[in-house]
């Protein structure tokens, strides 16, 4: 009997790019001895309960899409009793996890990854009662991140995309938050933060840190201090322009668990998609809980 795959794909992502690879995706998941379930997911929160609900028997879930997708693929398997081996092929503009785990841009070489490829244990991000898998930001930069089209960004680089966070300054609202991990207690107001497990972030690598590893049961945390003067500002941009620079408003460590608490609401992105307003947010890392297909030759 054949193996049963069900493969859950955002028709809309990345200006429908999926439209013109579909039947060969599909044909190479075939040639491997699927059968295969094909799902395209009519509104947002589909793939999560499409994989949630699925019927039995099913080897491996397949994902297509952007970032927004997989997010949702993995939220549904994280809440199913039994969890399955996840693929991806991703068909958004921006796909930050895709290219930490080494997964091909090109649709039908990231499908044949799928079928030939090997399985790395991912770490997942519990966020409450909800899921990430590899950022869950708040603050200034989160809108830019995923306003600013890529090819914006990849013309004027990550300093401009930086500098047009912080020329958002004298808008910004910021709250009064506390910061608990195991290693410190940090009090505040705060622009930004990101806990990620990711090698890149809104298409920039290298910016979550260095010696990131997605197995290792560790979040990268950056947080950056609101600045009172012009003067502050400038040492901000320098910090995150050049990392040599150190600057006391902003904190980089890692963790395995941390919980942020502020007395107003505060707006949260998971996987660049809205995660809602939170007083209290605790985040834990779920140490390889999830097994999804990577290239033979990727170190993970
Ligand atoms: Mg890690």
């Amino acid at each position: 009997m054949a193996k049963q795959m069900l493969f859950v794909y955002n028709p809309r992502a990345g200006k429908a790019q999926i439209r013109s690879n579909l039947l060969d995706i599909i044909d190479t998941f075939v040639k491997a001895g699927y059968e295969v379930t094909a799902y395209p997911t009519q509104a947002a929160g589909d793939a999560v309960k499409a994989v949630r609900e699925r019927r039995d028997g099913y080897e491996i879930v397949v994902c297509s899409g952007g970032d927004g997708t997989l997010d949702e693929v993995v939220s549904g398997m994280m809440k199913s009793k039994e969890r399955l081996p996840v693929g991806y092929v991703p068909a958004g503009s921006t796909n930050d996890f895709a290219n930490s785990l080494g997964i091909p841009k090109n649709m039908l070489q990231a499908a044949d990854v799928v079928v030939n490829g090997r399985t790395f244990a991912c770490d997942v991000g519990r966020f409450n009662h909800n899921t990430f898998i590899y950022v869950a930001a708040f603050g200034i930069f989160t809108d830019v991140s995923y306003g600013t089209p890529q090819d914006t960004k990849n013309v004027l680089g990550h300093a401009a995309y930086l500098i047009e966070g912080v020329k958002r300054l004298p808008s910004v609202r910021s709250c009064p938050l506390k910061i608990t991990c195991k290693e410190s207690v940090i009090e505040g107001e705060f622009l930004y933060g990101m806990i990620t497990n990711s090698h890149s972030v809104g298409g920039f690598r290298g910016i979550t840190g260095q010696n990131v590893a997605l197995d290792d049961g560790l979040f990268e945390v950056t947080l950056i201090r609101k600045p009172s003067n012009p003067l502050e500002i400038n040492n901000i941009i320098r910090a995150l322009v050049d990392k040599r620079v150190k600057s006391e408003h902003i904190y980089t460590f890692t963790t395995e668990k941390l919980k942020v608490e502020s007395e107003e609401p505060v707006a949260w992105t998971l996987d660049g998609e809205f995660g809602g307003e939170h007083l209290t947010v605790e985040i834990e890392s779920w140490h390889q809980a999830l097994e999804i297909r990577v290239p033979k030759e990727a170190e993970g």
